[in-house]
């Protein structure tokens, strides 16, 4: 095994005596690492990345003491992936979770925080939103893990919930004085989470006044700034700032209309894969204020992060960024992204890209490709102009998948309720709605003709949110219109006919909804409760086991089965779901009730 560089820091710092020549090279006892992770925020939206509308000084102050990367890419434009990406150093088809809400990180993969644990590092993480919950498994090696979310505020229906970026740094800082108070020696790792840039973007004139109260997404990154400074104001009260590396990055960043997308997840742009990437490392005051041009991945922070520790570890995808703050050349790094998200929405043509010192190239229907030296906002597709160089990057793209080893991530069960909130968030949760095939031979349809149908979806979603179903259901049958084979509007327009007791125009959707895809419990669920309401038991509890096919512990498939029972005379079996339901929630109170009901009849 090489001499890490850590040990070799132990060997010097027990041979020299401790003098400026080896600061380099501290003990492993005092370097402590931390990450901040700032969820959809956008490089170009930084002050000490040319933005002047944003007030971010916590970030430029930090970038004033560190080294700037430029051109920082996430390996996916969505929340989990591109996080298990920063803490495994794999892109997302090896580590298995290529989309939110679906997957958890398999145990063989090793994570950062468990490397850094290993070696007698206190770990601790601080998320402010479900998608990072710990059931998908990045929790591994963190011996805090607070995705606590009662302090979330709730929204409209009490779905939509993640908690404000304060919350998120009182807990850090709490953990932080904790130490304090009883003198814990260890060095640590932290990664905190901050998600206020993510929609819905709210104005905070506690801190601003009214200064965003028309830019609300600026509003948003700023409000995060002021969370990050007082993370770090108290990394300095209690004089650790001097021994923390600090990497601050993005997750993903936000379209804001650019490329017809409204905020992320859809496409492969610079809007939403360029974030910021800063790293402070005290030992190496000469990096301070660098700026780095060359793409770099987030993949890379794995390495990174046990670098700065100095802590050996087997060799991932990614490649350490340590040489650039060492003033060190770096090697070229591959910047790959992807998304499966058109696909999941309605079998459109999934997304990868690459990108190089001057191109990126977007692999769909029809290729993308954009000179980002003179077009950085990549309004011009040179596809057409340029076989040679698409079929260059191709070659390079193709030649990365080729090296990937992919791997599948846990699937994760989740109650009903939890799938509304990930659902009002805006993720489709449960692998059971990815359709497994398509069955016609038709070209797969490109996000890019898709996009304003994609939008014009999420405005029928926010009437049916807010229980306008007429004017929804006008938009979405425009759609299917246009667009026969979009088989999640569809489904939203079944959603409208149920919630106004049209059952039977809603199971003639839902049932065209099942021919793309016939396992989607959510799908089953609905047709059964149509079926319910129109008195229809046999056909009713025929979807409902359908639902427990799919998903066994669904609360609301059990409790209706018990209701159907109950009304079929069969006490012994609708005791035996009502119970089921109480098992799986024991705060059900239907279930209880009718369970009681059952019990003072006799049964
Ligand atoms: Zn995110």
């Amino acid at each position: 095994m090489p001499v890490s560089r850590r040990r070799f820091g132990l060997l010097l710092a027990g041979t020299v005596a401790a003098t400026a020549a080896v600061r380099w090279f501290w003990p492993r006892s005092h370097v402590n690492v931390v990450l901040v992770t700032l969820d959809t925020t956008r490089a170009d939206r930084l002050g000490c990345y040319g933005n002047k509308t944003t007030q971010t000084p916590a970030l430029d102050e930090l970038a004033s003491r560190g080294t700037l990367f430029e051109r920082a890419y996430a390996a996916a434009p969505l929340t989990l992936p591109s996080h298990a990406s920063m803490l495994t150093g794999l892109w997302p088809p090896e580590h298995g979770i290529p989309a939110n809400g679906d997957n958890a990180l398999d145990k063989s993969i090793p994570t950062a925080a468990e490397l850094f644990a290993k070696e007698g590092y206190d770990t601790a993480a601080f998320v402010a939103a479900f998608v990072l919950d710990a059931r998908f498994g990045l929790n591994r090696g963190f011996q805090v893990y607070n995705d606590d979310l009662s302090s979330a505020t709730p929204g409209p229906e009490e779905l939509d919930r993640y908690r404000d970026g304060k919350h998120v740094v009182a807990a850090a800082v709490n953990w932080l004085d904790e130490r304090q108070r009883t003198r814990h020696s260890q060095p640590f790792f932290c990664w905190m989470h901050l998600y206020d840039p993510h929609d819905p973007y709210i104005s905070h004139p506690e801190q601003f006044q009214s200064q965003f109260d028309h830019q609300l997404y600026e509003g948003e990154v700023s409000y995060a700034d002021v969370m990050l400074g007082r993370l770090l104001d108290k990394l300095k009260a209690t004089g650790e700032l001097d021994r923390t590396v600090v990497i601050v990055t993005g997750d993903h960043g936000e379209s804001l209309g650019e490329h017809g997308e409204r905020t992320h997840g859809y496409m492969l742009h610079e809007s939403t894969l360029r974030v910021p990437l800063i790293i402070s490392d005290p030992r190496h005051p000469q990096s301070a204020g660098t700026r780095i041009a060359a793409p770099v991945s987030l993949i890379d922070l794995y390495s990174t992060l046990l670098d700065c520790a100095g802590i050996s570890h087997s060799k991932a995808s990614g490649t350490s960024l340590l040489p650039a703050i060492l003033g060190e050349p770096l090697s070229p790094h591959s910047c790959y992204s992807m998304t499966d998200e058109p696909y999941r929405e309605a079998l459109w043509s999934p997304l990868r890209s690459i990108v190089t010192d001057r191109w990126r190239y977007i692999r769909s229907v029809q290729h993308e490709l954009y000179d980002l030296t003179a077009d950085p906002h990549e309004t011009l597709n040179l596809a057409d102009q340029k076989p040679d160089t698409i079929l260059e990057l191709e070659k390079e793209l193709a030649a990365l998948e080729s090296r990937f080893t992919h791997r599948d991530g846990t699937v994760v069960q989740m109650s009903d309720h939890e799938r509304r909130v990930l659902e009002s968030l805006g993720y489709t949760a449960g692998q059971a709605q990815e359709p497994t095939e398509k069955k016609d031979d038709r070209p797969l349809r490109d996000i890019k003709e898709m996009i304003g149908y994609l939008n014009r979806h999420d405005d029928a979603a926010e009437l049916i949110r807010q229980k306008q179903f007429a004017p929804a259901a006008e938009i979405l049958e425009e759609i299917i219109k246009d667009v026969p084979d979009y088989y999640k509007a569809m489904l939203d327009l079944g959603l409208c006919h149920m919630l106004q007791d049209r059952f039977g125009e809603a199971i003639g959707l839902f049932q065209r909804v099942l021919e793309f895809n016939p396992t989607s419990d959510r799908t089953h669920d609905m047709i059964g409760f149509c079926y319910l309401r129109q008195k229809n038991l046999e056909s009713a509890m025929k979807h409902f086991l359908e639902v427990l096919k799919v998903r066994p512990d669904s609360e609301n498939a059990h409790l209706y089965l018990g209701e159907i029972n109950q009304r079929q005379g069969k006490f012994v079996l609708a005791r035996r779901h009502y119970e089921t339901v109480l098992k799986i929630n024991p705060g059900n109170n239907a279930a209880r009730a009718a369970l009681s009901a059952l019990q003072s009849g006799g049964y």
